[in-house]
């Protein structure tokens, strides 16, 4: 069966995964004449940075996220299916979707990562991941409901697994967690929850590595570090997760800890598509491509962002998995699908890095940038203007700056909400 897209004259790109990378891709492509069809599982892009807000109720989930639809509405070009892709046929140029099959003529794969739990079964069904919008919103519901839990309980033991959080990776997404979590038992939940000794809520960060952003310099962990310290979070480096039975985590080093909430931000894996050739099987899920970001021996097809791996001398291992590689592979590759139609030769891939932040509280963030790095109010500054910036749409960047000036001025939104449906 074959998906309902309408027939055009106009060479058709399909576009697997509208992300960073794939929504750049999209817009660049309809600067030329080609037909796009872009499909993805979810009928909105998502600002992946600001997940870790919407788990703490900070900021609502529309507001990080946007309708494919109302982006591209002016295009005549465009078409969206809201679908999961299952395979690739490269010799037929067809990608297997549930919505039926899809002809390419040229194909650009753009699936990002997905959470990797490194094969234990046991902690993929009980941990709590945070690498969609879905996902963050499970995860603030578990947050106030172990809380409700928690004051319902008269059994000690019992309360104080409701109450403890811990988070898995030291990463810019752990360390942000766990630094706003700290924050929230500081300055929230205490006037929501007076009953509550929240001197007793412990929140603890577990990483493997001896520091925490082990991917920045050494002078923004040393203060990463600090920050969280301050805060109040208890920091365990060179640490393990080896199992968890949904009651206590239980460390390589021997100890357990309680808590029934357990984040895991502890790693990735590429969102590789069956279907292509096994040589360009890279490691973490990633798929091999050259400069131009095309795969070898497959004729039109192409892969960026988290999911691709584009090896060179200074990046023997492929770019960092982050927004800034996506977003300037999408650009790059869009501006060779206009060389193609011209009969040009393509450009070759050139990462221009931008430097990299993350955000430990309020007035603590750390940031680096090509040639200077610095840390605290200055930075935190920074790391609010370029994730401004790069929200999609006026109202959104409007709506996220007055739900942090609100927050900021009186440490006290109304998000805190359990949503779900009656059992
Ligand atoms: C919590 C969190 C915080 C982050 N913070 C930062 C940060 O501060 N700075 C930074 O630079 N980077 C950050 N990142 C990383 C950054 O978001 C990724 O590097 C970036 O999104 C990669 O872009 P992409 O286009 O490759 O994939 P993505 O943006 O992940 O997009 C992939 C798209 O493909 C779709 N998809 C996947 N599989 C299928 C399928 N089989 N069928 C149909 N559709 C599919 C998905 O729905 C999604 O829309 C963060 C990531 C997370 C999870």
């Amino acid at each position: 069966m074959d998906a309902n897209i309408p027939i055009s004259e106009k060479k058709r790109v399909v576009i697997v995964g509208g992300g960073f990378g794939g929504l750049k891709l999209a817009q660049e492509v309809l600067k030329s004449d080609f037909q796009v069809v872009l499909v993805d599982r979810n009928n909105y892009h998502q600002f992946q940075p600001l997940f870790y807000q919407v788990a703490t109720a900070g900021l609502e989930p529309s507001s990080i996220a946007f309708p494919f639809r109302k982006i591209f509405h002016d295009e005549k070009n465009f078409h969206f299916r809201l679908t999961d892709v299952k395979n690739i046929q490269t010799e037929n140029k067809i990608v297997e979707t549930t919505i039926g099959n899809i002809q390419y003529d040229y194909l650009v794969i753009a699936t990002g990562a997905d959470t990797n739990f490194f094969g234990n079964q046991r902690i993929k069904e009980r941990a709590l991941p945070m690498k969609s919008i879905a996902e963050a919103l499970a995860l603030r519901n578990t947050i106030f409901q172990r809380l409700e839990d928690a004051i319902n309980s008269v059994n000690e033991e019992e309360r104080q697994k409701c109450l403890n959080i811990v988070v898995v990776g030291g990463g810019a997404t752990g360390v942000e967690v766990a630094g706003t979590l700290a924050e929230m038992r500081s300055f929230i939940l205490p006037k929501d929850y007076p009953e509550m000794d929240f001197s007793k809520m412990k929140i603890v960060l577990l990483e493997g590595s001896p520091r925490v952003l082990n991917a920045m310099s050494e002078v923004s962990c040393v203060k990463a570090k600090e920050y969280l310290i301050k805060l109040g979070v208890e920091v365990y480096n060179n640490t393990h997760v080896l199992d968890y039975d949904g009651e206590y985590v239980e460390l390589k080093e021997g100890e357990k800890i309680p808590t029934k909430t357990l984040i895991w931000a502890a790693g990735i894996i590429g969102n590789r598509i069956s279907g292509l050739p096994e040589k360009s099987d890279a490691p973490g899920g990633r798929v091999f491509v050259d400069t131009f970001n095309q795969v070898a021996d497959c004729e039109n097809v192409f892969v960026l962002g988290d999911v691709a791996c584009m090896i060179s001398d200074e990046y023997p291992r492929g770019h960092p998995q982050m927004a800034q590689p996506a977003i300037q592979q999408g650009k790059n590759l869009g501006e060779n699908f206009k060389r193609i139609f011209n009969g040009k030769p393509l450009k070759p891939f050139k990462y221009k890095n931008l430097g990299s932040m993350a955000t430990v509280g309020r007035n603590k963030a750390v940031v680096e940038l090509p040639n200077y790095n610095f840390q605290g109010f200055f930075a935190w500054v920074v790391w609010l203007v370029v994730h401004l910036k790069s929200i999609l749409g006026i109202k959104n960047k409007f709506v996220v700056f007055l739900n942090w000036v609100w927050n900021y001025i009186t440490y006290n939104l109304s998000l805190r909400l359990i949503i779900k449906p009656r059992k």
